[in-house]
């Protein structure tokens, strides 16, 4: 069976940087399984799959574009240190969520000064070229009620 819209597809990749650096991978866990077609992975992986049957394996290279896109300097601001009470050290690489108006976001610290800190709400792996070695280990039809939630059930999916 190939990929296509509405297929239940697992797959096993290792995603590599431009540097050959292992930035994840499923390799050891469960193949990661999602829906096809329903914006549940990055749009430039979605695509490099569409067609491949199980069995297939190959590399893509995702400009950040169609992965998670490119850098927003406006997304790194200064806030008082103060802003971080009940954290007793606070250390550049360190992630916090923070509430935005669009709601929950991941930041990261830049950098710590003496009553400031400098945080980046980009998304980590934003204005990365990512590498995906990729295998197809499964395609099925999704079932109506997978379809219904907009998830896959069972191994590499969910449980409820
Ligand atoms: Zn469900």
């Amino acid at each position: 069976m190939q990929i296509a819209a509405h297929k239940v597809v697992k797959i096993h990749y290792t995603l590599t940087n431009e540097e050959g650096d292992i930035l994840d991978s499923s390799r050891g866990q469960d193949p990661l399984a999602y829906i096809h077609g329903h914006g549940n992975i990055i749009p430039g992986l979605e695509n490099a799959l569409t067609g491949h049957s199980p069995g297939d394996r190959f590399q893509v290279t995702i400009p950040p574009e169609d992965a998670y896109g490119l850098r927003n300097d406006e997304l790194v601001q200064s806030v008082p240190k103060s802003a971080f009470q009940g954290v007793d050290e606070i250390l550049p690489g360190m992630q916090f969520q923070a509430q935005s108006p669009t709601g929950l976001q991941l930041v990261t610290v830049l950098d710590v000064e003496e009553d400031e800190v400098l945080l980046d709400g980009n998304h980590p792996m934003a204005g990365i070229t990512l590498n995906f070695d990729v295998e197809v280990t499964d395609v099925r039809d999704a079932s109506a009620e997978e379809l219904d939630h907009g998830h896959v059930h069972g191994p590499g999916g969910h449980h409820h």
